[in-house]
């Protein structure tokens, strides 16, 4: 059987809606033989994941998706095979997630001043409690009818400019793709095509990427069409980085979006698993093994 991978998928430890059991259970039902869990700056959900993986065919990939501020962008890193017991890579995170706080307070605050109370007590309520991002915030403002779906929220309240909006200071790329290889994982640009950047940025952006030891580009990203799939597979060549695959999954509630539907890797890339021990036949329990 040809293995069937998604490396970017969030769980509730983050801004999924599936926690990470259901999330594994549905992508074993999806036919995913590899799966990593990301979400945004935390690696919470991981043992639950790793529990739930191996009652079921799949092989859990522990990673992150790390928040980044380059030159005044947000950008998304993904460590992909980490080690969640890694203090660096621990203490980095609880950073990230201070200010993550902080900000949805201060989300709360500003919102209310611009007329719409509760947000932060709405938004948290539908977090797990201690990582509260803007999806939360969207996900509330929809259930208020503010606005017609989270995409409508984002573009009317929560980016740059808009009531919401509260600017700040994520990690810089050196500092994720460092705590990422402390944990000895290795690091990949998340959906190099949402960020609105130039061939020459995006080209800075990855010879940098590179020089600080990160290894990968997601060339196959659930939140982009073939366009932009074969132009980063041509990327991933030229730059001579090791091409990654995922969704970026959050929940059923996207129907559009399912788990183990991306399309195959553009030829003569180099996938970033194809040294892993999971897809080189190591040995592991089969599920005639486990009964
Ligand atoms: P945060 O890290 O809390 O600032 O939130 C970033 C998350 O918001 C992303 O990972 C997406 O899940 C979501 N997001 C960002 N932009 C949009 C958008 N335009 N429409 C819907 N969701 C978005
Ligand atoms: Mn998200
Ligand atoms: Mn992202
Ligand atoms: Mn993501």
């Amino acid at each position: 059987m040809d293995p069937i991978l998604d490396l970017h998928t969030h769980s509730t430890a983050s801004d999924g809606t599936l926690t990470p059991q259901a999330l594994v259970r549905r992508a074993a039902a999806a036919g995913i033989t590899v799966l990593a869990v990301t979400d945004h700056d935390t690696t919470s959900g991981l043992a639950e994941a790793v529990a739930a993986a191996r009652a079921s065919s799949v092989t859990l990939v522990p990673g992150v998706e790390i928040s980044v501020t380059w030159c005044g962008r947000t950008l998304h890193v993904l460590g992909l095979n980490l080690d969640p017991g890694n203090r660096v890579l621990q203490k980095g995170l609880a950073t990230l997630r201070e200010f993550r706080s902080w900000r949805a307070e201060e989300m709360g605050r500003r919102l209310a001043r611009y007329g719409i109370q509760g947000a932060y007590q709405g938004a948290k309520a539908l977090s797990n409690g201690t990582l509260i991002g803007r999806t939360h915030f969207a996900r509330f403002l929809v259930s208020r009818r503010l606005a017609a779906d989270t995409r409508d929220v984002f573009r009317r309240y929560l980016t740059n400019g808009k009531p919401g909006h509260v600017a700040g200071q994520w990690a810089t790329l050196e500092d994720a793709v460092g705590w990422i290889r402390s944990a000895g994982g290795q690091a990949v640009i998340a959906h190099p095509a949402r960020y609105d950047l130039t061939l020459t940025r995006l080209k800075r952006l990855l010879g940098e990427f590179r020089e600080h030891g990160g290894v990968g580009i997601e060339v196959v990203s659930g939140s982009q069409g073939p366009d932009d799939t074969f132009r980063l597979g041509r990327l991933a060549r030229e730059q001579r980085l090791l091409a990654s695959a995922g969704s970026d999954y959050h929940g059923p509630e996207s129907p559009w979006l399912e788990l183990g539907r991306l399309p195959v890797l553009p030829g003569g890339c180099t996938p970033i698993w194809h040294d892993w021990p999971c897809m080189l036949g190591e040995p592991r329990l089969s599920r005639a093994v486990v009964g």
